[in-house]
């Protein structure tokens, strides 16, 4: 971990959610202390920036609480990858698989143009099915994606083995 200061100090473990055998890390104790949400925010935007994106892309719905401010400060435009059904008029989709089932991701056909560079930010990098959803969905938009970014990752899943772009996270937990 790069931050200078104790981001893990505010990331809270909450046993057995949502399902009984989980430990959820809730990034709601960073959120709500405005020294360490802001301090957390600057390193992100010093880690993204080198990528020169052209948008930042949120993953519904802790990801917009991160890509949306980000792209505020850095001056870039900000688009919503979202849960089926959410998005007004015509969407593109990418269909992905769960350990039961599958989900879906969904954004707006006009949120992307060729030559886009799109960095897709979210709150915790687990198995990388949603953050590799997110790239092909980009992609299928005709964007580019230099870069996904979390605030947490959990290393033992091992999740950048399925991203076939640059990840940073400024906290790890194995
Ligand atoms: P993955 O697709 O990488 O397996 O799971 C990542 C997605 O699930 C992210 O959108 C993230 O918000 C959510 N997620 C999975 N586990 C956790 C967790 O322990 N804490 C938080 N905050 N989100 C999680």
């Amino acid at each position: 971990d790069h931050a200078a200061f104790d981001l893990k100090a505010h990331i809270r473990a909450i046993p057995d959610f949502p399902k009984p055998g989980i430990l959820f890390y809730d990034i709601s104790t960073l959120l709500r202390h405005g020294p360490a949400w802001k301090a957390a925010m600057a390193e992100m935007a010093a880690r993204v920036m080198p990528y020169r994106p052209t948008l930042l892309a949120g993953i519904e719905s802790r990801g917009f609480l991160l890509a949306a401010p980000l792209a505020l400060e850095l001056g870039l435009g900000f688009i919503m990858l979202r849960k089926p059904r959410k998005l007004p008029g015509p969407v593109i989709g990418f269909d992905y698989a769960l350990e039961y089932g599958s989900d879906r991701l969904e954004m707006q056909a006009d949120a992307v143009k060729p030559g886009d560079r799109v960095v897709v930010l979210d709150d915790l990098l687990a198995t990388g099915g949603t953050l590799a959803a997110s790239v092909e969905l980009l992609r299928k938009g005709g964007a580019e994606v230099p870069l996904v970014a979390t605030m947490v990752e959990l290393t033992f899943l091992n999740g950048r083995s399925r991203l076939d772009v640059p990840v940073e996270t400024l906290a790890a937990y194995d």
